[in-house]
């Protein structure tokens, strides 16, 4: 379970996203546009975003390459979502900073995989105890 923000302008598309976060067990975050997503990373500090690269206004890229920028978000991943697998969308992202890239529409496999890659992995259980130095037997 992470905390994920998701920078999407297409209605369709967010449902369909958070749906997927949820199922998956994540608690979501939600901005339709690239400005309100860069107040909400900073404000909420999610553990991974899901970038909408064509949005309203500021596109996704170069809200990517603030992020990467800004001390206080550099270390979130991001995954760059993009209507088409354009070969230029694929090294834009990565010049701006994009973490990984994934092609819509979402396919649940694809985007687990994705997310499950790239956040970190969670502690599973604590450490087992110390056997106890002082047990009679
Ligand atoms: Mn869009």
């Amino acid at each position: 379970m992470a905390k994920i923000l998701i920078v999407e302008d297409n209605v369709a598309n967010m449902k369909l996203a958070v749906m997927l976060l949820l199922n998956a067990g994540h608690v979501v975050v939600c901005a339709t546009d690239a400005e309100s997503g860069l107040t909400l990373a900073r404000a909420e500090l999610p553990a991974l975003i899901l970038m909408d690269v064509q949005l309203p206004g500021m596109d996704g890229f170069t809200a990517t390459a603030l992020l990467k920028r800004d001390p206080t978000t550099a270390a979130i991943p991001v995954i760059a979502l993009t209507a088409m697998a354009m070969q230029s969308d694929r090294e834009k992202s990565e010049v701006a900073g994009c973490d990984a890239y994934i092609a819509k529409p979402l396919r649940y496999m694809e985007l687990y995989a994705a997310i499950n890659k790239l956040l970190p992995s969670e502690p599973v259980h604590s450490p087992a105890p110390e056997p106890c130095a002082a047990s009679d037997s």
